[in-house]
């Protein structure tokens, strides 16, 4: 199984890492050319600004939009998950804007801006699940196709809407492999 991972700028090395962990083969993505070869596809976390201006300037964003509505898996960590987004409440800026749900960027605020915890995620894996944020997002609404899958202190900190996963928090960044294997059944489900 191939998954891909948008290879712009962001945690790249580390969802890398994980992917190849959980014995599945990780692609680095540049280049319109190599989507079709893919089984799912991971928006890392980063700085969504940049990727959107850098999926633009490499005319990958439509053929990855395409991709996607079509049904190629994707999940988008932080920045990645304001890239799905179908609206987001403090910029004007759309990307790729698939995902039924409105992102407030940064949402954490400068006070506690980074910070981690876990929680149980019945859906996703058995036990504690460590969880990062780094300069956040968060979700304010979820359409009627969209599945929460974690609230934290009431705010929505994971979903998923078909073939489309949204977290907030970085897995990446963490020792667990949890959240790449319930990625990759959704990839190995397509
Ligand atoms: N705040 C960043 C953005 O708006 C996301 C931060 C992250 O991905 N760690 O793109």
């Amino acid at each position: 199984m191939k998954i891909g991972i948008l290879g712009f700028q962001g945690a790249i090395i580390e969802h890398e890492r994980h992917v190849a962990a959980i014995g599945a083969e990780p692609v680095i993505v540049r280049y319109r050319e190599q989507l079709p070869e893919l089984d799912g596809i991971i928006l890392p976390g980063g700085e969504s600004t940049t990727m959107g201006k850098l999926l633009n300037r490499t005319g990958m964003m439509e053929p990855l939009r395409d991709a996607i509505a079509g049904g190629l898996p994707a999940w988008g960590t932080c920045a990645g998950m304001i890239l799905l987004a179908k609206r987001l409440e403090n910029d004007p800026a759309r990307y790729l804007a698939l995902m039924d749900i409105t992102v407030r960027r940064n949402a954490y605020g400068r006070q506690i801006d980074s910070f981690s915890t876990s929680v149980e995620i019945p859906e996703v894996g058995t036990g504690q699940l460590p969880l990062v944020f780094i300069r956040a997002p968060y979700i304010t609404e979820t359409g009627a196709g969209v599945q929460v899958l974690c609230r934290l202190d009431g705010h929505v900190v994971a979903a998923r809407e078909g073939n489309l996963l949204a977290t907030s928090f970085h897995p990446e960044l963490t020792d667990s492999d949890v959240f790449h294997r319930y990625f990759a059944g959704m990839c190995a489900a397509r």
